[in-house]
């Protein structure tokens, strides 16, 4: 299949972001596209070579392709440095360098989608001393017979700049029309997904062996499930109505979700994004499997910082020493933890998913033996508001945020957030109730003590409907010097020159950049805004809804993607239940 089939349709979804089209264009491009390699397109649309949890990136130096850009157009490396001053597009300036191509290739190959890809593997799978030299020569060769706009894809794909952003569901929805001819089938579609976390061995099945072999889609060992999550509740009264009269309580530690697969006596953690983070918990691996009875199983849990003279409990930030490629054997020291397991989605050789949660919970405390590392997270059936206020007392007491809340008869809804689990936390109770996670998508320059640095920051929430970020506020308090610092730095490199397309705001940042960074924020109180985006026109025309106060409370949510910050859906919530408090509803 030609890769220029590939390049056109990134070129019209470029220029559009309308759900709709975007999804038109692709059902057009499915439904030209064999089978056989229709994963792999897959993986290119979203600027991938495989699923994010296999960790194989692309991405080359923008130098090292400038440098190869140069040997294949024949043109001086500071003339294309100049374009692509001019352009503000590494793509860009590709596309108009190929176009004034002084050397002619008489033996043109044709760029192939296949070709493509498995360049760009090759290039991903090099490693040491010679590789630079290596890739340079597969990216030269691919840019020597490619077109201008091959040849611009192709180089936002490989200095991993393809800010397109093309969300899952809409490839869902996509594939959907393209195999099965309406999105209605998109449930089936997305069940498989959430099973394996594959975008593209989806849509090698359902356009490969049909939409029956879906059905075929089991929870296996090394392929991540996508995390079940939780809708939040102010009080135990809420929760009751949400979930009936008893129902499961457990502690809602303050650390990081990691799934725990184990098999053939290998072991592999995955965070709540589904990244692979095994190099970060080698204390997790080397002790887990000496709790677990099972070969073969997958569980999942929070880890925690302890102070392991008092056995406390501490807070999340304290895994942030965990974050680092060296040394990580001085903070495992530094910085122990435990691992205190909530669930199970994978035993003797079965998926647990389809069980209830009580059947679930007993399957876990037969497959584990605790000791100090590896616990079991406590938990009690609740019947009454007075039992569940104990709980609460307990849970803030041994250091933890609040509780989850679990209906015993429920399945696990992978990928799903639904009220089958609450998290009740402390800070429910006063103001807004609830921290929201929002993506930096923009900054101003700070004055005064923060020159040099930003003085706040251009926060969006998620609208998953339209696959955009709309502007909820600006935040510049609740910073100390040093996340300043640190904030300024992670952000030094997600810099971009115009305002990504998916963005929706009526402000002029002074900088903006790739919404891809998320912070934890509290407010006092969410209001209508007609600066502010989120929810536009939907409670009141001409108004959105905006954050009032705004409040960084110190937490990057470093293991969180854009996609899986504070929704759009979730903030009207927010907004209606304060309404009712406001109208004079009881308040716990
Ligand atoms: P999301 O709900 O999207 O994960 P979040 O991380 O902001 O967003 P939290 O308010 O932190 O949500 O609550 C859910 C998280 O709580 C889980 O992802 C998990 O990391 C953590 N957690 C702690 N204890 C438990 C528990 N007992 N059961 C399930 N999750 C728990």
């Amino acid at each position: 299949m030609k890769f220029s089939l590939v390049a056109e349709t990134l070129g019209y979804m470029e220029n559009t972001t309308k759900r709709t089209e975007l999804t038109k264009h692709l059902v057009d491009l499915f439904k030209i596209t064999p089978p056989e390699i229709i994963s792999k397109v897959v993986y290119l649309l979203q600027g991938k070579l495989r699923p994010d949890h296999e960790g194989i990136e692309v991405g080359v130096a923008e130098k090292l392709a400038v440098k190869a850009l140069s040997k294949s157009a024949g043109i001086p490396v500071t003339k294309i440095e100049h374009e692509y001053m001019k352009a503000g597009d590494f793509g860009q300036a590709t596309a108009t360098v190929l176009g004034q191509k002084t050397q002619t290739t008489f033996l043109k190959e044709d760029i192939t989608v296949e070709r493509v890809y498995d360049t760009l593997f090759k290039i991903a799978e090099l490693k040491g001393g010679k590789s630079q030299d290596m890739k340079m020569k597969y990216i030269s060769s691919l840019l020597n017979d490619a077109s201008p706009v091959e040849g611009r894809f192709i180089a936002k794909i490989i200095t991993a700049n393809l800010r397109l952003g093309i969300a899952d569901f809409t490839i869902l929805d996509a594939l959907s029309v393209a195999f099965t001819g309406t999105k209605e089938n998109r449930p089936k579609l997305e069940h498989a997904y959430n099973v394996c976390s594959d975008l593209g061995r989806v849509a090698s099945a359902v356009a490969g062996e049909g939409f029956e072999s879906l059905k075929g889609f089991q929870v296996s060992v090394f392929s991540p499930v996508r995390p079940m999550l939780a809708e939040r509740v102010k009080t135990p009264a809420e929760a009751r109505e949400k979930m009936g009269h008893q129902f499961a309580a457990e502690y809602k530690l303050d650390g990081e979700r990691v799934q725990i697969h184990i098999g053939n006596d290998k072991v592999v953690l995955y965070s709540r994004s589904l990244e692979n983070i095994t190099n970060y918990y080698p204390d997790i691996v080397e002790k887990i499997t000496k709790s677990v009875k099972s070969g073969k199983i997958i569980l999942e849990a929070e880890a925690v910082a302890v102070n392991e003279e008092t056995g406390e409990f501490l807070p999340f930030q304290e895994l942030m020493h965990r974050r680092r490629k060296h040394n990580i054997a001085k903070a495992v020291k530094e910085y122990p933890i435990t691992v205190n397991l909530f669930d199970i989605m994978f035993v003797d050789g079965a998926s647990c998913l389809d069980m209830t949660y009580a059947e679930r919970r007993k399957t876990l405390e037969r497959a584990v033996k605790e000791d100090a590392f590896s616990r079991i997270m406590p938990m009690t059936i609740v019947t009454t508001d007075d039992e569940v206020e104990d709980f609460l007392e307990n849970a803030i007491n041994s250091g933890c945020e609040g509780l989850m809340l679990k209906q015993l008869d429920s399945p696990y809804r992978a990928g799903a957030r639904a009220s089958n689990w609450l998290k009740l936390k402390r800070e429910y109770r006063n103001e807004l109730g609830d921290t929201l996670d929002l993506v930096i998508v923009g900054a101003f320059y700070g004055r005064g003590r923060r020159t040099g640095r930003y003085g706040a920051l251009l926060l969006a929430a998620y609208d998953e409907d339209q696959d955009k970020y709309p502007s909820i506020c600006k935040v510049g308090t609740g910073f100390t010097d040093e996340s300043l610092d640190q904030i300024y730095q992670i952000l030094s490199d997600k810099i971009v020159v115009k305002k990504d397309p998916r963005v929706d705001t009526s402000l002029e940042a002074d900088v903006w950049f790739d919404p891809e960074i998320v912070i934890e924020i509290v407010a006092s109180e969410i209001t209508l805004s007609p600066i502010h985006r989120v929810a536009m026109d939907g409670i009141r025309k001409g108004s959105g809804l905006a954050l009032r106060f705004p409040k960084f409370t110190g937490k990057i949510r470093f293991e969180k993607t854009p996609e899986n910050s504070t929704g759009v859906k979730e903030v009207v919530t927010m907004y209606n239940s304060q309404k009712k408090v406001v109208q004079g509803e009881k308040q716990f």
